[in-house]
């Protein structure tokens, strides 16, 4: 079995403040541990889901890893707790709770964790703040909405955000949450069924269309969940741009496949043939293992499906190491033991940097 890097998944804290009091406002996730092992994630008084102490226990989770061949997780917040929608000194406040979180968890189990930021997104001043003392906390990157507020990723004010991403060299995660229309098809789970590819679909192309990888060229972002439904409505997309550049091309005259293999995307697509097709478009080193684990819409078996598709072993060892590593600007050694497989790993990486 291929050593594996897991960069999509998500922890928080086993205790969270009382927000609602501390800020004097109510809309904040909190925790009821009701039974030993699980608490329920209420959202005010509303029910948001149960969750089990493998959202919280560092320790349990590396076992549960552990017998799935994975040594490596990257971790970040779960969307619900991003709280764009509270006031901006609020916003910070958690984002410093859980990006502490974050660091211990990292420095606890160096070998084993890597942390994605979350930052106040609704306010640009402070969330670059936060990405300051983050790069300091040693987090190599940050973890955003598909939309902020309902905003897209293309508005002015989250330029500044990604320029000093670009200049800290923090990596960029973008999430599907908030997902439009999830008021009009509760029914059927469909906001993360529908909605969720939709919105990371949104996201790629809001940075696309506005330039965001012209302006800030050595950027590195990874779009979850293979990039939603972006790279199967590709060929849609680009015909848009080619027949109307007067709707799409107004502020980048570049064509939107040129982008592919720039960005990275997860391989959670729980289906072989689609994961082939996401290889062709982007390439292996622009691919990553993510599982969205501890959840149950991930890919919970952590990348089982790919050690069993026929692909070459360079191809399984992009995707289960080499991609993250490049995208977190990151190096194996740092949570790899120098056996007889990890070291085929180290020398394709210290060929990439090489180029
Ligand atoms: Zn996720």
């Amino acid at each position: 079995m291929h050593p594996k890097i897991d960069m999509h998944s998500h922890i928080m804290p086993e205790r969270l403040p009382d927000w609602a009091d501390k800020f004097g406002y109510d809309g904040f996730i909190h925790l009821v541990h009701h039974k030993p092992g699980f608490a329920r994630m209420m959202q005010g008084e509303k029910f948001f889901r149960e969750i089990a102490s493998n959202c919280w226990e560092p320790g349990l989770r590396i076992r549960e890893y552990d017998t799935h061949g994975t040594q490596v997780q990257v971790v970040c917040t779960i969307p619900v707790l991003f709280s764009y929608w509270a006031k901006p000194a609020d916003g910070l406040d958690i984002s410093m709770f859980l990006n502490d979180h974050l660091a211990e968890i990292c420095s606890l189990y160096p070998r084993h964790y890597i942390g994605l930021a979350t930052v106040p997104m609704q306010d640009t001043d402070l969330a670059i703040q936060e990405l300051e003392r983050c790069k300091k906390l040693g987090l190599p990157g940050i973890q955003i909405g598909s939309n902020i507020n309902n905003k897209n990723l293309s508005e002015p004010e989250f330029m500044p955000i990604y320029e000093a991403c670009e200049s800290l060299g923090l990596a960029i995660m973008v999430h599907p949450w908030n997902m439009m229309g999830k008021g009009d098809m509760e029914k059927y789970w469909l906001p993360w069924l529908v909605g969720m590819p939709a919105e990371t679909s949104r996201a790629a192309c809001s940075m696309i269309f506005s330039g965001v990888f012209e302006k800030y060229p050595r950027l590195r972002v990874c779009f979850s969940h293979a990039g939603g439904s972006f790279l199967p409505t590709i060929g849609r997309i680009a015909h848009g741009y080619e027949c109307r550049p007067d709707l799409v091309a107004v502020d980048n005259p570049v064509h939107p496949r040129s982008y592919l293999g720039k960005f990275w995307v997860d391989s959670i697509t729980h289906d072989p043939l689609l994961l082939e097709y996401v290889l062709k478009l982007q390439g292996s080193k622009r691919v990553c293992l993510g599982s969205d684990y501890p959840f149950p819409l991930g890919d919970l078996d952590i990348g089982k499906f790919i050690e069993e598709m026929d692909l070459p072993s360079n191809v399984k060892e992009d995707i289960f190491v080499n991609a993250t590593l490049e995208w977190l600007d990151l190096k194996a050694e740092d949570f790899f033991e120098s056996k007889h497989e990890e070291r085929s790993d180290r020398k394709s990486i210290a060929q990439q940097s090489e180029r």
